[in-house]
């Protein structure tokens, strides 16, 4: 009864904040101005158009409009999502390709391997569903928020971003090399993100992803935590790969504790202080570097035993 009160009284509250992002995007609309507005359908289009001085790219618009409310002023934009290719998953025997129009609700609904759980479980973590229905992974990305939801999965995934310009041509940059600080990316004033491009992962691998916030819906992460583990017949670690967000101001992934699972069953793995060093947790208003170091370490526990399955 409490339960059901509850989520009914949380989908209100998802839908009310995406009246809300209507209301912003509807109000920044009319401070901006008229703009030109491009929606090219193909890809020498869009990289003929990504070359405009001022233009801002746009995907779901979900990080754009709000920051476009705070004062972020362009000329011109340039909506992506037409681009016929951007909104292919394509699995092919060594890749795959998600493209940069790929919205969290289609991750959510692909069919992919084992290894993505942990994607999966990010994307239906992302805000709400209204929210998940528009946003895509490419904007997450472009974003480059410390609590980016989408990095530490990726990051697992030993996933490279597929950037182009006109000028250019296409470059592949690993996501460890893409996002280089809060809210900085490699991505060229003339550049735009076309795909992201993962390695099939190895046979047999699960995922997870874990996220702690204040609530367990519609809410930013104080600490979110990415594994991809493989296990041999005696349920013994082969492969690991484990990634934190929100507790350094780029997504980190941890090398020496995924050193450490190897030969360990997943209960059995201890997470100390110095499987955490790569962190640098800062005190925010969601929560202490103490506390986010704390509760790491027990998020790093349950995301490995959740991918081993
Ligand atoms: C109510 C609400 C809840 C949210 N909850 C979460 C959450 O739980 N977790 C989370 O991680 N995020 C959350 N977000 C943030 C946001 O929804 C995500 O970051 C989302 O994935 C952004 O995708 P988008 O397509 O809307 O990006 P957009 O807003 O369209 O773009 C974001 C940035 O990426 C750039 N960009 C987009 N596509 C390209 C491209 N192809 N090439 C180059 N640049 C590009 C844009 O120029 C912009 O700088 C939330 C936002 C709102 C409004």
């Amino acid at each position: 009864m409490v339960r059901s009160a509850l989520k009914s009284c949380l989908n209100g509250l998802a839908v009310d904040m995406c009246r809300c992002l209507h209301i912003i995007r509807m109000q920044t609309i009319e401070r901006l101005g008229p703009l030109p507005y491009h929606r090219p359908t193909d890809l020498a289009s869009a990289l003929r158009l990504a070359a405009l001085p001022d233009r801002k790219v746009i995907a779901g618009g979900t990080d754009v409009f709000p920051a476009a409310a705070q004062g972020q002023r362009f000329e011109t934009m340039l909506d992506v999502t037409a681009v016929a290719e951007f909104s292919k998953i394509e699995i092919s025997d060594s890749e795959i390709r998600i493209g940069a129009a790929v919205r969290w609700m289609d991750l959510i609904r692909a069919d992919l391997p084992a290894a993505f759980d942990g994607l999966k479980q990010a994307a239906r973590q992302i805000g709400s569903v209204q929210i998940q229905n528009s946003a895509t992974l490419a904007g997450n990305l472009c974003n480059a928020s410390p609590a980016a939801d989408g990095v530490p999965p990726l990051l697992t995934l030993g996933a490279s971003v597929e950037v182009a310009s006109a000028a250019g041509g296409m470059r592949q940059i690993r996501i460890e090399d893409f996002i280089q600080g809060v809210r900085k990316t490699a991505l060229q004033p003339d550049e735009i993100m076309t795909a992201i491009v993962m390695p099939v992962p190895p046979a047999g691998a699960g995922a997870s992803f874990e996220k702690l916030g204040s609530r367990s819906y519609l809410v930013i992460s104080i600490a979110m935590v990415s594994a991809v583990i493989a296990t041999d017949a005696a349920g013994v670690i082969t492969y690991a790969r484990i990634a934190v967000g929100a507790c350094s101001a780029v997504a980190q992934r941890l090398s020496g504790l995924e050193q450490a699972c190897i030969g360990e069953k997943p209960g059995s793995v201890d997470v100390t202080a110095d499987h955490l060093v790569e962190l640098a947790p800062i005190d925010d208003v969601r929560g202490s570097a103490i506390y986010r170091h704390e509760a790491v370490a027990e998020l790093c526990k349950r995301a490995i035993i959740g991918a081993a399955g």
